[in-house]
Formats: structure tokens, sequence, C-alpha cells
């Protein structure tokens, strides 16, 4: 492709973005703040810049991958009438509300803006398993498209560019709690002689499984009646026994009553014969 990239920022993250830019031919020129993280890039046929300003101006796309939000500002703010006209792919990690005052400086730069979520780690962009969220600029995305999805499978969310980090941090929340639900099982398990590792290798099975329910919770929640047929009911969704088994294993009960209590508001409040998705009605609405 004759489109020339650039990429801000040569860490595990950024070095591998600019490596699968190259692998597809991409004339790619790169930029670090201390120096020598080019150097094996450039042996794969990257340019290297000396300063942040003669990568903005080498690239049409430049690609930011920085530390952070400040570390972002601190790079471009001296950069922003370079930047003009050019489109700015921003995949270091901010919060929902710092990527919408990026857009927004971008914009008031005539900079055209796309933030990014990177859901993978650096040794799986350009592989099966790695994903990669956008918002922001529509016309960005689509124009650039094929070169996006050489770091793995994009997803475009919409205008609002805080929408990519929303949605990153959304999914983190539900791995976080899943992985502290296995390790919950684990410690569970542990006193009668089992090791984490046997535990790990029918809980994997098993969680992967029961993601099928994602869907049916999905199209309950949506729809709004949390008393469709064929659901399984707070009443019938009692913790008890877990809570009872944990204490009976001395293990912490904390992860198990959490979700205890988000089923006990919704029972308190009457709706113990309807489904297990009204959970999130605790969630919607702070105790
Ligand atoms: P690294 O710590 O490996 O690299 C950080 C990069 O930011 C370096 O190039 C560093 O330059 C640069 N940097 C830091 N502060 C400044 C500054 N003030 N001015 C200029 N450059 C600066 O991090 P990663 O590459 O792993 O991550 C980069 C971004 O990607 C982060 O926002 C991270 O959250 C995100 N990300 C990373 C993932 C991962 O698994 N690694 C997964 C998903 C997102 P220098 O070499 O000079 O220090």
């Amino acid at each position: 492709s004759g489109v020339r990239v650039s990429v801000l920022g040569l860490g595990a993250m950024g070095s591998a973005l600019a490596g699968a830019l190259l692998k597809a031919g991409y004339p790619t020129t790169c930029w670090n703040r201390s120096p020598g993280k080019a150097d094996g890039l450039v042996a794969r046929g990257a340019e290297a810049a000396g300063t942040a300003g003669d990568a903005v101006r080498a690239g049409q796309v430049v690609i930011a991958c920085l530390l952070d939000h400040a570390s972002v500002h601190e790079v471009l703010d001296p950069l922003a009438g370079e930047l003009a006209g050019r489109t700015l792919v921003n995949v270091t990690t901010t919060s929902p509300e710092q990527s919408r005052e990026l857009a927004d400086w971008a914009a008031r730069a005539g900079i055209t803006y796309l933030d990014g979520g990177i859901m993978a780690v650096p040794h799986m962009i350009g592989g099966p398993g790695a994903s990669v969220l956008y918002s922001g600029s529509a016309d960005a995305f689509h124009q650039y498209r094929p070169l996006l999805d050489l770091w793995g499978t994009s997803t475009y969310l919409g205008e609002d560019a805080g929408l990519a980090p929303l949605y990153d941090l959304a999914l983190l929340a539900a791995m976080y709690v899943m992985f502290a639900g296995f390790l919950h099982g684990a410690a569970m398990v542990a006193p009668a002689g089992v090791t984490a590792s046997a535990f790990a290798a029918l809980a994997a099975p098993w969680l992967t499984a029961m993601t099928g329910g994602f869907e049916g919770f999905g199209a309950v929640v949506d729809g709004g009646d949390y008393t469709v047929e064929g659901q399984q009911s707070l009443h019938f969704s009692s913790l008890d026994d877990i809570l009872a088994a944990s204490s009976g294993q001395g293990v912490s009960t904390e992860v198990v009553d959490m979700v205890q209590r988000l089923i006990q508001r919704q029972i308190d409040a009457g709706h113990g014969d309807e489904g297990f998705a009204r959970i999130i009605e605790s969630i919607r609405h702070p105790a």
C-alpha cells in the first residue's frame, strides 16, 4: 500500500504495531523518545525520525502508542499545526473522558481523530486472537481499515471517541470478575488436595460452555421483561449452598457474597420469581 504511516512510541506495543505495518509493506516512519528503540524496525525497512515532528510530517496516518493521556499531550501539543489535515490514530490507553478530550482537541486543530483500544498483548498483534476496538472518525476507520486490520479484528463502535475505551473497560470488568470467580473455585477445592491447575482444566471448558448463556441474557435485558419463560428464577439462583460450602472450606465468601447481594436486592424488591438477568437492575441502580 502507498499509505505513509508514522508510529510514535516504540514500547512493547508500538513496536509490535509498527512491525505488522512493515511486514505488510507499508512505508513506515518510527519515533521514540529514548533513542535506540527504532533500530530493529529500521533493519526491517522502517525510517527512523529524529524528532516527533519529523515523524508526523512523514505520515498521512500517525499512530500514537505512548504511555498515557498526559504523554500524548506532551508529545502532540507542540505538533498540532503539523498534524492538521492528517489522521491521528491514538491507541494509547486512556479513559473515556480522556479520549473525548483528545477528540475535541484534535477537532479544534483540524486533525481527524480515531481512538483505538487494543484487546491484545504485543505478541498477539497480527495473529488470530487480537482485537482492536475503534471509535471516533468513521471516515478514518473506513479509509484505513486495511491497515487497521493488519493488527487484529477491527471493530468500529461509533463517532463518540469515548466508546472504544468504555467498551475496553467494560470487557475488562467482565474478565476480572470471571477470573476472581475461577480463583474462588480453586480456593474452595484446594483444602481437598486439588491443585489450581487441575481445577483450571475443568473450569476452562465449563466457563467456555457457560458463555453460551450471554446471548439469552442479552435478549431478556434488551426486551426489558424478566418474566420470560424458560429462565432460571432468582429464588432458584440462591447461592446459599455455595456460600456454606465456601465457609466450610475455610475460604472467604467475598466473591460469591457480591453476587448473592445483587440477587437479594431484587428478591427484596419482590422480583424473586423473575429471571437471573434481573440482577442487572441491581447494578444499574446502585444501593
Ligand atoms: P511500554 O512501557 O513498553 O512503552 C511506553 C512507550 O511510551 C515508550 O515508547 C515510552 O518511551 C513512551 N513514553 C512514555 N512516556 C512518554 C512521554 N512523556 N513522552 C514520550 N514518550 C513517552 O508500553 P506499551 O508499549 O506496552 O504500551 C503502550 C500503550 O499501549 C499504553 O497506553 C498501554 O496501556 C497500551 N496497551 C498495551 C498493551 C500491552 O499488553 N502491552 C495492551 C493494550 C494496550 P521511552 O522508550 O522513551 O520511555
